[in-house]
């Protein structure tokens, strides 16, 4: 079998641990398989890389920042590579750039255009076990860039659907995808399987055990996922199709995303094309907004609140002040101390009341609600930070989800 083997930032968080990794890649390529291995940086070691940055500039260079966070992984890459030496395998780190993983240029937040598989091919073929130092690629003038926070899991991915792997092996902290974070509520439990579409509303509302576009990308080119735990043999989770799915819970799993910040609009001019001009302009500036609530205007005028996730808040304020400045916004204001919480399953699309049992929920525990959004799959809603603990487990208790 080919494995692609991705392992993240606790998993190599220090030395000893690198080891660890080792000796599992070690087992793995013993038992016969081809071995593609996908690394993180060091626990926190992107933070502390972002934190330089910070001590020089409030707004650094994308381009520059790219250069500096894609350090990181180069360093796991290389040490797990002169560990598996030194047991006496044949081994290579590659950077994204060598690993022919060309992506465009949106510096930060890249996206794979494509992957040229043939150098990591001809490695294989020469018996080496190959380190890839995730999260990074390169665009076509040659700049390093990477792949939005947690893109290592998108770089493990990618390659695992590039060399057509039989498998690919997520390892992290937890021992698999559980019915919600259980380091919020312990009495979480662990999913045997999971369909892609159910993990990628999960991760994409906060659940960060996956990047989102990793579990976007494995759902189109059809990889088996499977998500497991560097420290222990316990049997993961499996991401995988629906139709493999037998029972279909009604509720699958509830998430919880901390990072978001709501912006409210008061006073915006209540003429055709408003909306589109304020909302445009914040996608040119690559600004990720989620929920949006307009109320019914008033004297020519009326209230817009939306959400954005907290690190895109900085751009976003650039493009209100300019709405601001010209008087189509009469004032503005952001809050920070917000979450959404989530619930999600596929069995929603056959079930009515999911939704009201929710309300009913956060009105027992005396939650207000802010803002409301739902799909097919999922409810959303946003509340008040110091709520977030207390309306996740109210939720998990609520549909049952520890039984
Ligand atoms: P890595 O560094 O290995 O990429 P992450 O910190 O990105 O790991 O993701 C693992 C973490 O995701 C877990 O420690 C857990 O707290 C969190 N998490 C959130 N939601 C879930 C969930 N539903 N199931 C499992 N883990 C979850
Ligand atoms: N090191 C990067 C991050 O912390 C990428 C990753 O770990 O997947 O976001
Ligand atoms: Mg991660």
């Amino acid at each position: 079998m080919l494995i692609v083997q991705k392992f993240g930032g606790t998993s190599v968080g220090d030395l000893k641990r690198i080891q660890n990794v080792a000796n599992r890649v070690a087992a793995t390529k013993k038992a016969g398989n081809d071995v593609v291995v996908v690394v993180s940086a060091m626990s926190g070691e992107t933070n502390t890389l972002v934190g330089y940055a910070e001590y020089f500039s409030k707004n650094p260079a994308r381009a520059e920042m790219d250069m500096l966070l894609s350090s990181g992984e180069r360093v796991t890459a290389s040490l797990l590579s002169i560990a598996l030496q030194e047991m006496g395998f044949k081994a290579e780190a590659m950077t994204g750039r060598k690993a022919g993983i060309i992506t465009d240029a949106h510096h930060t937040k890249a996206r794979i255009e494509e992957i040229t598989p043939k150098t990591m091919q001809n490695a294989l073929k020469e018996g080496k076990i190959i380190v890839v130092a995730g999260f990074q690629g390169v665009n076509v003038k040659g700049d390093v860039t990477t792949l939005g926070r947690g893109g290592s899991d998108l770089s493990a991915v990618a390659i695992a659907g590039a060399l057509k792997a039989d498998l690919c092996e997520i390892y992290t902290d937890v021992t698999g995808i559980f019915t919600t974070d259980p380091r919020i509520e312990p009495k979480a439990k662990k999913l045997k399987r999971i369909s892609y579409d159910e993990m990628l509303e999960l991760a994409s509302l906060g659940a960060k055990v996956l990047q989102n576009r990793s579990v976007e990308l494995a759902k189109k080119l059809n990889v088996n996922l499977v998500t497991r735990s560097s420290f222990s043999d316990e049997e993961g989770t499996l991401i995988t199709k629906e139709e493999n799915i037998m029972e279909k819970p009604l509720v699958s799993g509830i998430a919880l995303d901390r990072n978001q910040a709501r912006i409210s609009l008061m006073g915006v001019k209540d003429r055709p094309g408003i909306a589109s001009d304020i909302f445009n302009r914040l996608a040119d500036a690559e600004v990720n907004v989620d929920m949006i609530v307009q109320n019914k205007a008033h004297d020519g005028a009326t209230n817009i609140d939306f959400t954005v996730p907290v690190g895109d808040l900085r751009d976003a304020k650039v493009v209100v002040d300019t709405f601001v400045q010209s008087g189509e916004i009469e004032d503005d204001s952001y809050n920070e101390d917000i979450c959404k919480v989530s619930v999600v399953g596929v069995g929603m699309k056959s079930h009515a009341g999911v939704a009201a049992k929710a309300f009913s929920i956060m009105a027992q525990e005396n939650i207000n609600i802010n803002m409301i959004s739902t799909s097919e799959i999922k409810v959303s809603m946003v509340i008040d930070e110091k709520y977030a603990e207390l309306a996740v487990r109210s939720l998990h208790n609520a549909y049952e989800l520890d039984k």
